[in-house]
């Protein structure tokens, strides 16, 4: 944990902090506006994911599940959890997250790429992400630069996980945005402002993230660098 008492750590991170304080607070603000503004179709969420896997030709389940923007699909089981606010919801923010969400199933089903590589990643980044630390610390403890360069590798896998959450964020925001119109589910020029908006903000949070762990590394790589010069 002594990186932290570390001023350079605060010069690496401060930026991306912030970065991720702003997209945090125009998702917050933007899905709050258009969660206000109810959808014209008049369907709810889930309605809304089920017409458009039926339309796809997709089998998904669609339940839903407890918290605040805390949508997801589950692609061990094939099922679309939206959070109360868009199961229920009629508004337009709800409309948007959920055929979002639908987006990643119909990824499943397409076989998406980038989609099977992040799903094909995430145990590594889960164990990684331990194992990194670990690495980190006793390389620093025992002196050994090998060491600390492998931590450093281990985590360098966690910020290649964030670059692949990209693309697959962004196809799933676009088919969203592109089925709403076609189907007519989303009509008028006010609806589609706002789809764009909640999907837009909620892009930029994966962003944000990315630039995040791209920083944590980098600070990691400068340790790592002066620790070998040091010995
Ligand atoms: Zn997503």
């Amino acid at each position: 944990m002594f990186f932290f008492y570390d001023p350079r750590y605060l010069c690496f991170m401060a930026p991306a902090f912030l970065l991720m304080l702003l997209a945090q607070m125009y998702v917050s603000s933007a899905y709050r506006r258009w969660s206000r503004v109810p959808l014209r179709s008049g369907l709810t969420g889930a309605e809304v994911a089920d017409y458009l896997a039926r339309r796809a030709g997709v089998a998904v389940r669609i339940e839903p599940v407890r918290g605040f923007l805390s949508d997801h699909y589950d692609p061990r089981t094939r099922t679309l959890r939206l959070s109360p606010d868009n199961f229920y919801g009629r508004s337009v923010a709800a409309a948007a997250v959920s055929a979002h969400e639908l987006g990643h199933a119909l990824q499943h089903a397409s076989n998406y790429k980038p989609l099977a590589l992040r799903s094909a990643m995430v145990p590594a980044v889960q164990f990684g992400s331990y194992l990194g630390w670990i690495f980190l610390m006793l390389g620093f403890v025992l002196r050994w630069a090998n060491l600390i360069w492998l931590g450093v590798g281990v985590f360098a896998i966690g910020v290649a996980f964030t670059l692949v959450t990209l693309p697959v964020e962004f196809n799933a925001s676009a088919r969203a945005k592109r089925l709403l119109q076609q189907t007519g589910l989303v009509r008028g020029q006010d609806e589609v402002r706002g789809v764009n908006q909640v999907l837009n903000a909620a892009a930029l949070t994966y962003v944000a993230a990315f630039f995040s762990a791209l920083m944590q590394l980098l600070y990691y790589v400068t340790l790592a660098s002066s620790f070998s010069r040091r010995d």
